[in-house]
């Protein structure tokens, strides 16, 4: 059993509230991901699950017992931190086995617990290296597999493959998934990655400024962002935002207007400001896609072309007029770093011949379409059906 509950989990360092009123439920079993920009207070909050970091405030359960005053020896958690230290004049089984010495566990357990362990990071053949004989990633296995000896009702890892080459980084990356599922063991793993997080979560936190923003399975957060910060921080390239306004039954922004007749969203209220989102894969060649569902045809033109291998990134200005942006807006506009028709991203295939300079039809997938309050920032809906159909919205 691993559950680990954080209840208005709080830390203060002087000024500066680094971790603010965290709620939050681990289940047994899961893989939960921290993931948010350097400094946004997921290494805090692990180190305050660990006993690493005392709270200021609020208390942290696992199993239903509270442990926010016990030392980390106490909790039934095991770390793996970005810099794993192994004894270099120890071999493999002498550094796994170290932390079962401090304990007295007897040889023939200690045997069966380090043969486990091996197995399971595929180390076997290997307990008698040196930690000079071995590759990076087998180091950083080897550091885990200290780990899992303590049998912890609780992993928590704090960037365990930042120091990896990338090739590295992604072969870890499935092989601590399939680690975290043979051993069944919660996980709380910190990463500034969000790709990291996407691949390898049951769910993720995603965290600003010491805050909470979302926590939900990665394609939630990436179909349904509760805010702009998640649906700007979640997915690669990052979604474009365009400022527009809600003005009878109408959508218009600087750039296009949007047929919302068969929305939902029509009957929000006039002259709202509304922050409308649309990642550039739901941005297309008008005509291209064959699907009934893209809006209607957008003027641009190719400023650059960058080619990324599987894909070519698409920057386009769009004619717009900047009357038409709403004014008083405020801290959310400013979570996003671009709410401007003048440079707008699309991905298209690799097979492309667009060139640069090139004046181009483009159209949004109507589904994929996001609304956030332009002052709060929060999701209002997601998706809009196609023109005129009023049957089809995701909500
Ligand atoms: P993250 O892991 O998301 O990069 P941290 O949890 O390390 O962020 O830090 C959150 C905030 O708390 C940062 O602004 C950081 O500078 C601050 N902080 C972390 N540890 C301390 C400390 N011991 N004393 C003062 N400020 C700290």
């Amino acid at each position: 059993m691993g559950n680990v509950q954080l209840t208005n989990v709080t830390k203060r360092y002087s000024d500066l509230l680094a971790v603010d009123g965290m709620d939050l439920d681990v289940k047994d079993g899961e893989f939960m991901t921290f993931v948010g920009p350097s400094g946004c207070g997921k290494s805090t909050t692990l180190e305050m699950v660990a006993g690493l970091t005392k709270p200021s405030n609020g208390t942290i359960e696992i199993d239903g017992s509270d442990v926010t005053d016990l030392p980390p020896k106490d909790r039934g958690i095991a770390m793996v931190f970005q810099n794993i230290a192994l004894f270099p004049h120890m071999d493999v089984y002498d550094n796994i086995s170290y932390g079962l010495n401090v304990r007295n566990v007897d040889k023939e357990t200690k045997d069966e617990q380090v043969d486990r362990a091996a197995e399971i990071l595929q180390l076997d053949g290997m307990l008698e290296r040196m930690p000079s004989e071995l590759s990076g990633g087998q180091r950083q296995r080897v550091g885990i597999g200290r780990a899992i000896v303590r049998n912890p009702a609780v992993f928590l890892m704090d960037e365990p493959l930042a120091n990896l080459d990338a090739k590295l980084r992604m072969h870890m990356r499935t092989e601590l998934q399939r680690i975290q599922r043979d051993l069944d063991v919660t996980t709380i793993y910190v990463t500034h990655d969000q790709e990291e997080a996407m691949t390898m979560s049951d769910r993720i936190a995603v965290i600003n400024d010491g805050e909470l923003q979302q926590v939900a399975p990665p394609l939630d957060c990436y179909n349904k962002p509760a805010n702009v910060f998640v649906a700007g921080f979640i997915g690669s390239p990052s979604m474009n935002f365009i400022n527009g306004t809600i003005s009878d039954g109408a959508f218009t922004t600087e750039a296009f207007d949007l047929d919302i007749s068969s929305s939902s969203i029509r009957t929000m209220g006039d002259n709202d400001a509304v922050i409308v989102g649309i990642r550039p894969e739901d941005v297309a060649l008008a005509g291209t896609t064959g699907k009934p569902t893209m809006s209607r045809p957008i003027t641009a033109t190719v400023d650059v072309l960058e080619p990324i291998g599987e894909q070519i990134l698409v920057y386009l200005r769009t004619e717009h007029d900047d009357s038409k942006v709403p004014t008083g807006l405020s801290d959310a506009t400013e979570a996003v770093n671009r709410t401007t028709a003048d440079e707008l991203l699309m991905s298209v295939a690799p097979d492309s011949d667009i060139t640069e300079e090139q004046e181009v039809d483009i159209a949004f997938d109507r589904r994929n379409l996001h609304f956030f309050d332009a002052v709060s920032g929060d999701a209002i809906h997601h998706g809009l059906a196609p023109a005129g159909d009023t049957t089809a919205e995701t909500g």
